[in-house]
């Protein structure tokens, strides 16, 4: 799950990492009233959506008076930003974070992930602060520096000194760098992140370390234990579908291509993808409806993948272990009546009760292709839909 800057920047104060002041804002008089609470020379308008890269496409603004911070909000608020992560469609902004400006002298890079090579906790670090750190890994990874993490111990001082050191963090600042990042993997581990990523931390013109921007992603099958997280979820910042599929557990991600998959178990809904590629074809969608999908489920399941406007077929690949191939088959054919399908429909089903699976979708009478393979399948769906 993802929050806010602003959200996230709340909650690394709470864990001792400095960040401007600065308050949410919705409207533009609301953005006003803020930049008066901060009474600070220069007021920075900030778009507030779930995606980097604001500053480049104009959501992020240096207001130096109160008229500019209304006419920078005025002109952001309700506008459709369009950056490097948000996708062609762009993302419209409904609130604006207003904050303290700040005197850099140098802008850096620090990011925690879990490196699944190592099974451990890494935090990394660049001098190279302010531009998208995966250009700097393609062109100059040399100046991209790691520290892996003991679990028991944590990131130590000296590790955290290390790293502040080979970025070229000034020596008089190296103590308040290091307790910034011990502060930030603190943070990570406490509150169940999976990222965290401070891009650019800065050094200020009065020597104090700062995030100047934070992106905090969390452990979605943490979240139970995280409450006052959940809380910070933003609906509007979320594709449409995914928010229905995940009131009806079902695990939904959309994609580019024009095939539906609706499929069982993470793994196969990963392979289905795979196949219809290898065959030529471009997925709408992962899916998985689960061990115990219900006839209910699967009509949910239907309904999403018809509601993506570019899907032109559906594959639907089921392995009946506990659950059975006939319970599958009616609930397929239950969906197929209701949501009136007219588009190509692939059914490839095996496992238990197999042979009544079949016969059930034979006997419906609806315009049902029915695969023997999974590559029999994938390969009828592609030549469908092209
Ligand atoms: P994004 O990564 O989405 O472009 P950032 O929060 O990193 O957004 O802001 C982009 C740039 O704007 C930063 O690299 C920094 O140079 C400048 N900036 C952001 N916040 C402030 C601030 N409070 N004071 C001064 N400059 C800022
Ligand atoms: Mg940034």
């Amino acid at each position: 799950m993802n929050i806010h800057e602003y959200q996230g920047k709340e909650i690394l104060r709470q864990y001792g990492v400095k960040v401007p002041d600065g308050h949410v804002a919705y409207t533009v008089d609301e953005a006003v009233e803020a930049a008066k609470k901060l009474g600070s020379d220069v007021t920075v308008v900030k778009a507030q959506i779930h995606a980097g890269g604001r500053g480049k496409a104009g959501g992020v603004k240096i207001a130096k008076n109160l008229d500019e911070v209304r006419t920078y909000a005025d002109e952001i608020l309700g506008k459709t930003l369009v950056t490097h992560q948000t996708g062609p469609q762009g993302q419209e902004v409904r609130r604006l974070l207003i904050e303290e400006g700040c005197d850099i002298q140098n802008e850096y890079y620090i990011g925690v992930v879990l490196d699944r090579a190592s099974s451990r906790v890494v935090m990394m670090a660049s001098e190279e602060g302010g531009t998208e750190i995966e250009e700097v890994a393609a062109a100059t990874p040399e100046k991209i520096f790691k520290e892996v993490i003991d679990p028991v111990v944590g990131l130590t001082g000296f590790q955290a000194r290390r790293l502040a050191f080979n970025i070229n963090i000034p020596h008089e600042l190296l103590g308040k760098a290091s307790k910034f990042m011990i502060s930030l993997y603190t943070a990570f581990v406490e509150k169940d992140c999976s990222i965290a990523e401070i891009n650019p931390l800065v050094t200020t013109g009065d020597g104090e370390v700062l995030a100047l921007d934070s992106k905090l992603n969390f452990d979605d099958n943490a979240l139970f234990r995280q409450k006052e997280i959940m809380d910070l979820r933003d609906l509007d910042e979320e594709d449409e579908k995914e928010i229905e599929a995940s009131k009806y557990d079902l695990s939904y991600i959309s994609l580019d291509g024009n095939i539906g998959c609706m499929v069982n178990g993470a793994g196969l809904a990963m392979s289905t993808m795979d196949i219809i590629k290898h065959y030529g074809g471009e997925p709408a969608n992962f899916l998985d409806v689960g061990g115990g999908a219900t006839a209910e489920k699967v009509t949910e399941a239907f309904k999403i993948i018809l509601s993506d406007k570019n899907v032109k077929g559906i594959f639907v690949n089921i392995f009946g272990g506990i659950m059975k191939c006939d319970v599958i088959a009616e609930g397929v054919v239950e969906a197929t009546k209701q949501v009136g399908l007219e588009i190509p429909l692939v059914v490839r089903l095996e496992g238990t009760n197999v042979a009544k699976g079949k016969e059930i979708l034979e006997a419906s009478g609806l315009n049902i292709t029915s695969a023997n393979s999974m590559a029999d399948g994938a390969e009828k769906i592609v030549s469908m839909v092209k």
